[in-house]
């Protein structure tokens, strides 16, 4: 099992203490009410240093690694898992524009929490087939106009920035291009309107159907890579959604391990046939498994994020980290609120927000049948 390092256990401990005590009340408070999370809250993780785990010192940021990004995620997702989410939209996502001063300005903003992109990848028609994307992007002079339709966009209204990935190009994966559109807070710019989505859960972040008509771009606001290459959109998606893999596996844990706690804590309290249920073998090894699982689905993301870090390539372990760790929430998460019998059942216990939060990990970042896809694909060796 990977062992932290004192320096990472103090980031943990720390990101383990803010959200006890700060996070976790407002997540109990404003997800029955769906409310966003407010800005309260992404102004304290902002000084915490969250929205720049991954970016360089000399931009603002904490210089550090996907292990230590993954850890954070785990212990903000135990107590919210929408405000474990907001990070990804930060820690250098969406920086790849070829000028770089407005680049290094870019990074500055997002370290300190002043830059909160929403990825606008999705639509309609184009779900786990992401290459399908239809939204256009026409070339006219120095600036691209816009036309599509987008599903899903998280954080859309509340975000700095929507990234938009669009063709440029007849064609799949080689004629899509990502735009970055910069915006006021709580806005859309003129030529995109957003329609909220009604949800069953993951609260604390909207999310919108967008139509994007004649958004105007200026040609600069393209993603490029590293050598300033364009119609590279789609080899940042899967660059992104890599990370975002390892990502919503910590989520997955974190989700995991407020309903093992809860459910923990409550088989201690609840009195049934004169003796605390936790004395009853059927709910002891109930536990013990659960947290069997969550420990199980840490060590694997752990793992996967130190071969990240070493700069291996590790599309496969990232793909089994979420798909174990997505697929075991939702079980412990169901099995924390059996536990709690009818007070599970209700809304007056954070453990039905923790079943709900754990089920979409096994559907956003590539569903649970995309993930053995690809570990499929990398077993038969057809990546
Ligand atoms: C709450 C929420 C938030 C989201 N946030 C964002 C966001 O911020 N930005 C964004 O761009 N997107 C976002 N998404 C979109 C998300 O990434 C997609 O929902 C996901 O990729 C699945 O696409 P789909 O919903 O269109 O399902 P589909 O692709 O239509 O899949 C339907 C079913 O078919 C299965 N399936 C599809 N293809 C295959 C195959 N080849 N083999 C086997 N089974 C297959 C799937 O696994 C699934 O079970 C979000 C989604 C949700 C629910």
């Amino acid at each position: 099992m990977t062992i932290l390092t004192p320096a990472q256990e103090k980031l943990r401990d720390e990101a383990r203490d803010f959200t006890a005590t700060e996070l976790l009340p407002v997540a109990n408070k404003l997800d029955p009410q769906h409310a966003d999370i407010p800005w309260s809250i992404v102004d304290r993780m902002a000084e915490l240093g969250y929205f720049g785990i991954m970016i360089d010192r000399e931009y603002g940021g904490l210089g550090l690694g996907m292990t230590e990004y993954c850890v954070v995620t785990e212990e903000l997702s135990r107590g919210w898992m929408s405000a474990a989410s907001i990070i990804a939209r930060a820690n250098g996502t969406g920086s790849a524009v070829a000028d770089p001063a407005w680049r290094a300005d870019i990074l500055r903003r997002q370290a300190a929490g002043k830059f909160i992109s929403a990825g606008a990848f999705s639509e309609p028609e184009a779900g786990s087939d992401v290459a399908a994307v239809s939204c256009r992007a026409e070339r006219r002079g120095a600036t691209y106009i816009l036309n599509g339709h987008k599903r899903w966009c998280g954080w859309a209204e509340a975000a700095d920035a929507l990234l938009i990935l669009a063709r440029t190009a007849p064609g799949r994966r080689e004629g899509l291009d990502v735009f970055l559109v910069e915006k006021p807070r709580g806005e859309f710019p003129p030529g995109i309107t957003g329609t909220p989505i009604p949800k069953i859960g993951y609260h604390g972040i909207t999310s919108w159907a967008l139509e994007i008509r004649d958004l105007e771009v200026p040609a600069t606001h393209m993603q490029v890579g590293p050598n300033g290459e364009t119609g590279t959109g789609f080899a940042l998606f899967a660059n992104l959604i890599n990370w975002g893999r390892l990502h919503t596996a910590a989520r997955a844990v974190g989700a995991a391990r407020g309903a093992l706690e809860d459910a923990l804590a409550y088989s201690q309290d609840r009195v049934q046939f004169g003796k605390p249920i936790s004395s009853f073998q059927g709910i002891k090894f109930r536990l013990a498994d659960m947290a069997t699982q969550v420990a199980a689905a840490r060590a694997f993301y752990l793992d996967a994020a130190a071969r990240f870090d070493a700069g291996q390539d590790c599309q496969q372990e990232c793909s089994m980290a979420k798909l174990f760790a997505s697929e075991i929430a939702e079980k412990v998460a169901s099995s924390a609120l059996q536990v709690l019998g009818g007070n599970g059942y209700t809304t007056e216990y954070a453990v039905e927000r923790h079943w709900r939060d754990a089920r979409l990990t096994q559907i956003f970042e590539g569903t649970s049948e995309i993930q053995r896809t690809i570990i499929a694909q990398h077993l038969l060796r057809q990546p």
